[in-house]
């Protein structure tokens, strides 16, 4: 008989009941080291007095009211974002792949209204991830994602991660945008180098393409700075956004350029929950302290010490783990022993890490984890290792 809950997830028998911090509390008591922040979402760790101050009040308030209204909370959350980032504006979502959906739109729209309906091909890479929905399977195009669910959406060429010749081999007429991650997550923290950042950019500019990043999982301040494409110096025309913008709570957006955004008018995109008050609410807060400069000077100095240590774990158990990756506190450690089962090790020692792609464990704590957590991930995961050594 089928599960009540449909069974698409494969879930470890751990119940949480309570989150402190970087600490999740299991129905027995037992406290676990939260290093996998649900995916990179609780950027601020569990039941964060600001976040909770900010969904409480909204909450005693108002919770809804359609975007048929002005909504205050995500004007000011909105503006917030222009201020610090390349945009001019902002669609809010409820989920990475609705924000996904929305520049996929975004892109063909703009090449729709220049009268170059042509162009409508997105450019991806192998190994990328960009939500379920119909369009961000097509975007990632694997055949894990895919099989069974055709007709898969068309327009999306797959090009091989790390291969620039072979972008711009594949830029033609109908060449619409290059869709990034510039740290893959799911793929197994596979991050593009500055370098061929500012070579997409360039590509872009070039050929007049629309250079769309998913910081999905590597934005809002995970790699110590507020998003990872600062770090090459460049700037995307469609930005998505979600998981640690809401920490915690379903929060995601578009961030644009005017331009790519132009064609984008009253009616031809909306979301009844997006941008609703209690989301926006509790993403102001969020941002009011990412964005602090002193925060995200922490944030690096974390993942200093962080990678710092996990060499030391590698160089201690080199028949469990052969190399850390990554950037700022999105780490991922490639392990020799089978991924799975250093997770599990991991719950067994009560530390919870992530698995990926690539035979990879990944570490998204969270990004106000203390020096205390630091040390005492690292005695887990030793822990851990020695465990999977000895079996
Ligand atoms: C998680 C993720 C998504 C999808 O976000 P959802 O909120 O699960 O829809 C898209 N892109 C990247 C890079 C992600 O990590």
């Amino acid at each position: 008989m089928i599960a009540s809950v449909l069974p698409t997830y494969n879930r470890a028998p751990l119940n949480f009941v309570k989150g402190e911090g970087s600490w999740l509390i299991e129905a027995d008591g037992r406290r676990f080291l939260d290093l996998g922040a649900g995916i990179a979402v609780n950027a601020l760790g569990h039941a964060h007095p600001a976040l909770v101050q900010a969904l409480t009040d909204q909450a005693q308030n108002l919770w809804h009211v359609s975007n048929l209204y002005q909504i205050p909370q995500q004007q000011a959350l909105a503006d917030k974002l222009v201020e610090h980032t390349f945009a001019d504006t902002v669609f809010f979502t409820n989920s990475g792949t609705e924000a996904c959906e929305l520049a996929v739109k975004m892109a063909r729209k703009y090449f729709f209204d220049k009268g170059e309906e042509q162009r409508i091909e997105i450019l991806t890479f192998d190994g990328s991830f960009h939500g379920r929905s119909s369009a961000g399977i097509a975007a990632a195009g694997s055949e894990k994602m895919v099989k069974g669910f055709g007709p898969v959406l068309p327009g999306f060429v797959h090009l091989t991660f790390g291969d620039l010749d072979g972008v711009s081999d594949a830029i033609t007429d109908q060449t619409a945008a290059i869709l990034i991650e510039p740290i893959q997550g799911e793929g197994g923290i596979r991050q593009v180098p500055d370098a061929d950042m500012k070579a997409l950019r360039a590509l872009c500019d070039e050929h007049g393409l629309l250079l769309i990043l998913d910081e999905v999982q590597c934005g809002v301040g995970r790699t110590g700075k507020l998003f990872a494409h600062e770090w090459a110096g460049i700037t995307p025309d469609i930005m998505m956004v979600a998981k640690g913008i809401g920490g915690g709570f379903p929060l995601g957006a578009v961030l644009a350029t005017e331009d790519a955004a132009s064609g984008m008018t009253a009616g031809t995109h909306g979301s009844t929950y997006g941008g609703n008050p209690l989301g926006c609410a509790v993403g102001s807060a969020v941002l009011d302290i990412v964005t602090d400069p002193e925060f995200l000077a922490e944030v690096n100095r974390k993942a200093g010490l962080l990678r710092q240590k996990l060499e030391g774990l590698i160089a201690t158990h080199p028949d469990v783990f052969e190399e850390v990756r990554g950037s700022g506190l999105m780490l991922g450690l490639k392990c020799k022993a089978l991924n799975i089962d250093v997770v599990n090790a991991g719950y067994d020692n009560q530390v919870i890490t992530v698995p990926a792609a690539e035979n990879v464990i990944r570490l998204l704590p969270p990004l106000n984890l203390s020096d205390d957590d630091i040390a005492d991930a690292l005695t887990r995961l030793d822990k851990a290792a020695t465990q999977i050594s000895a079996a």
